[in-house]
């Protein structure tokens, strides 16, 4: 575990369930990107996790931001960020939204419907738009396919349409679905990019950006590519794809920014046997699917969890959530192993668990406490 996470708990025993977030690795791993690809803007996206420390520490180290809602634009600017700092990258807006950060001076917005651009067109008149695309999400374990994003010859129409209704039409981006682990699934998104570039080159339309989105992954239960790994296909696609005339590259890192710098502490409310004397145990924790841990849904993400007992003999465990829903029921397929000793009482932790955690936890779903947060 995280030693200044680890130090922390020790010296406090907190309540539980509860996040414990470490700023100085999330300002490591804004550097590490940057350095893998310093010609890029970083546009933290802010649903990972949007915690006003890490606002604050992104903002001292001139970080971009790609928000989804007015209020999480309402947050950066609150924390200090430029209105020209940020991103409204829903394609799915609101028009009080729009209209909020239109007069917020917001600058830039998506979208991939002609629905949302004639709400730009009316309340946010001559906004830089950029228009999603939908590409493959294969390689990802937690895809965003299906529900956003449009075919390249939908684009390049929706595009002129925006030059028409006196928006600026400023570039495309594109999501290759969270937790993505092949680097490949960029090139044949930037591809894509390049034939809506060169399409609309012809109309006499310069697109100036594209918008690689987030899915850089971090490590869970296997291995993972280096970021290295990425950024190198990245500058490689974006060279053989548009020469030397790259246009500005954004991108929208969420969970690589901030998964990995936090722990979840949890305490075992039960450990017992159920069904088959000789099957695995039940293992119930006070945090579940409903407390934060929403991306276990299909067991898709899968933390490492450690324990006081790490080194001793496991054996197989299903782990599962303290509410009264069926589906509250974490790892039952993937084969956890714990150690023997664990009983109720215990704390296990829960790692890399500081993006998409926070933010999912229900409010009072049976009553249960959301849990706290503690950024050190
Ligand atoms: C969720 C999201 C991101 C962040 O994705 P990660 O996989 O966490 O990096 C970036 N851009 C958009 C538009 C998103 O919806």
């Amino acid at each position: 575990m995280n030693p200044k996470i680890s130090q922390f708990l020790n010296a406090n025993q907190l309540t539980t369930p509860c996040l414990v977030v470490d700023i100085d690795r999330i300002e490591q791993n804004y550097r590490q990107l940057h350095h893998a690809i310093p010609s890029a803007d970083i546009y933290y996206a802010v649903k990972a996790n949007p915690a006003l420390p890490i606002l604050n520490k992104l903002i001292t180290l001139n970080s971009f931001f790609d928000a989804a809602s007015w209020e999480e634009i309402h947050s950066c600017l609150s924390a200090g960020a430029k209105p020209s700092q940020i991103s409204f990258g829903n394609t799915i807006k609101k028009v009080s939204a729009i209209q909020a950060a239109y007069q917020a001076n917001i600058e830039l917005y998506a979208f991939d419907t002609l629905e949302e651009l004639q709400k730009l067109t009316q309340h946010a008149p001559g906004a830089k738009v950029y228009c999603r695309l939908a590409v493959d999400n294969m390689g990802a374990d937690w895809p965003l396919s299906g529900k956003f994003g449009t075919t390249t010859e939908h684009a390049i129409k929706l595009l002129l349409e925006a030059k028409k209704a006196g928006l600026y039409p400023y570039g495309v981006s594109f999501h290759v679905g969270s937790q993505q682990t092949d680097p490949h699934a960029y090139i044949h998104a930037i591809e894509k990019s390049a034939v809506v570039f060169n399409a609309l080159a012809t109309q006499d339309i310069y697109l100036e950006m594209i918008n690689l989105g987030g899915g850089f992954p971090i490590q869970y239960h296997k291995d993972v590519p280096e970021i290295s790994q990425f950024t190198t296909t990245i500058q490689n696609s974006l060279t053989h794809y548009f020469g030397d005339t790259i246009p500005r590259i954004i991108l929208e890192p969420g969970r690589y920014i901030v998964g990995n710098a936090g722990v979840v502490s949890t305490e075992i409310i039960q450990s017992s046997q159920r069904g088959k004397a000789n099957g695995p145990r039940w293992i119930y924790l006070d945090i579940g699917r409903f407390g934060g841990l929403a991306e276990t849904e299909g067991e898709a993400i899968r933390y490492p969890i450690t324990t006081m007992y790490d080194g001793s003999t496991t054996g197989p465990v299903i782990l599962a959530g303290p509410s009264c829903d069926g589906v509250d029921v974490l790892y039952q397929k993937t084969n956890y192993h714990l150690p023997l000793q664990l009983t109720a009482g215990d704390r296990v932790a829960l790692l890399n668990t500081g993006a998409y955690v926070s933010t999912y936890c229900s409010t009072c779903f049976n009553g249960f406490t959301p849990l706290e947060e503690y950024y050190i």
